[in-house]
């Protein structure tokens, strides 16, 4: 039986790319509702790295699997790297993305394209069927555009735009983002460091 490796998300999106990027490591993959496995999640580290450990620490605590999660985040210069870890938090976590991203812009009114700079953040953590622990971080560097641009994408990606392709990151596709991305490059991170301890685990 092949074993399973499971990531510590309900999000439907991200399985996808993690399926995509780790799925010919030889695991199962599997989210946590199917791995059965139904854990209240207190997200209260003061990093990326400390919030993803604490999803993979907790889910890892009801298994016997290779676990792992992630968290993400995006990062504005002029705000002091706000709204951070509290990306999804930022006023409040019902509050909509068209709401959230004008706030934004409000803030960086007048503010020269050199003080827009941003970035999102991914961290991922991994917790070893032996319980040893591995985190990766990766960025995407880019800026906050002016104005809400694109259709694609989620969360802040209508004003987070990219100098590689001129756009917000909610015009590219999915697979010009997934090449980029954050998330895409702490996978593929993850993937190299997970490809070494095959033999161990
Ligand atoms: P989490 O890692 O699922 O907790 O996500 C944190 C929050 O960061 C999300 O709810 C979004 O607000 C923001 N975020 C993370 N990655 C992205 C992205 O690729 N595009 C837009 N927003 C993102």
């Amino acid at each position: 039986m092949r074993q399973r490796l499971i990531f510590a998300t309900g999000n439907a999106g991200k399985m996808r790319e993690i399926r995509d990027i780790l799925g010919d490591l030889g695991y199962e993959i599997c989210s946590m509702k199917e791995a059965g496995i139904d854990v209240e999640i207190e997200e209260n580290g003061q990093t990326f790295e400390e919030n993803a450990l604490i999803k993979a620490r907790t889910v890892a605590a009801c298994c016997r699997d290779l676990v792992l999660a992630d968290d993400s985040g995006l990062e504005v210069d002029y705000l002091g790297r706000a709204p951070g870890i509290y990306s999804a938090r930022f006023m409040g976590e019902d509050t909509s993305y068209d709401i959230k991203n004008a706030a934004i812009l409000e803030k960086l009114e007048g503010v020269p394209k050199e003080q827009r700079t941003a970035r999102f953040v991914c961290a991922i953590a991994a917790v070893l069927p032996d319980k040893r622990e591995l985190t990766v971080r990766a960025t995407v560097e880019g800026y906050i555009g002016w104005e809400p641009a694109g259709e694609n994408g989620f969360g802040y990606d209508p004003i987070f735009y990219v100098d590689a392709y001129g756009c917000s990151t909610a015009q590219l596709s999915m697979e010009q983002k997934n090449e980029i991305s954050h998330r895409g490059k702490a996978l593929r991170k993850m993937r190299e460091k997970l490809e070494e301890r095959t033999e161990e685990i």
